[in-house]
């Protein structure tokens, strides 16, 4: 009943077009399955081997994304299903994910992680360095991925003006970038920022994408 109603109160409050997902890692497969059955279809895990096997024994409707760095090695246990992997953090990576998508045959949705946060712990392009791969021609090689837009996360600070700064940067980088001549895979549609702490200063900020996992299923531990 709890997760029904934080499910309910938070989708009470974010625009039409915007999509919540459920940051469900650490959390049972029975929790998501409350979830799930609030309505709910999209959820989030930072962690291959959870994210498997909470997919196979979960309803197959269920969109799954990644949220968390993923190592070039584990790709190929997620390529069959995933249905966006948000965190996208290297050419390197891009190229295994391409990889992996020939290999099963389907076309795998991403988006580049962008480093605006002051922790030096947190992975992603800077957002010059994006820009400049998303202009190089050697991602029209890429045959299986398709990169459809941006994801970051704000500094862990209670400075709210800092958080909203950084948001911006993020928002002005996707308007930049939409406005860019972009390779036909590549397609500037998602912002994925905001978490439970700051969602609604990163949907004042244009967020179409939130990902929400402690005020859905309580603190992890
Ligand atoms: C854990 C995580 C979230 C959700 O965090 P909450 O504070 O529980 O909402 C969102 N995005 C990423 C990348 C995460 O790792």
């Amino acid at each position: 009943m709890i997760i029904k109603n934080n499910l309910e109160l938070i989708l009470k409050t974010i625009p039409n077009g915007c999509k919540l997902i459920a940051v469900s890692k650490t959390h049972s497969a029975e929790k998501i399955a409350e979830a799930y059955h609030a309505g709910q279809r999209l959820f989030g895990e930072n962690k291959v081997q959870e994210l498997v096997a909470k997919y196979e024994i979960l309803p197959k409707d269920i969109e799954w994304h990644v949220i968390g760095h993923l190592q070039s090695n584990k790709v190929k246990y997620i390529a069959p299903f995933v249905n966006l992997i948000h965190s996208v953090d290297s050419f390197k990576l891009l190229q295994e994910i391409d990889k992996q998508g020939i290999k099963n045959q389907r076309i795998i949705s991403c988006l580049l992680q962008i480093h605006v946060a002051q922790e030096e712990t947190k992975f992603g392009f800077a957002p010059q360095e994006a820009e400049d791969l998303l202009s190089n021609p050697i991602l029209a090689t890429l045959k299986a991925t398709r990169i459809k837009g941006i994801m970051g996360m704000a500094s862990f600070t209670d400075n709210s003006e800092q958080i909203r700064n950084e948001f911006r940067i993020l928002k002005n980088l996707f308007e930049k970038l939409k406005m860019q001549e972009l390779p036909s895979n590549v397609s500037m549609e998602e912002l994925s920022m905001g978490m439970s702490n700051d969602y609604e200063l990163a949907l004042e900020e244009g967020s179409n994408m939130i990902r929400v996992g402690s005020a859905i299923f309580g603190n992890r531990n």
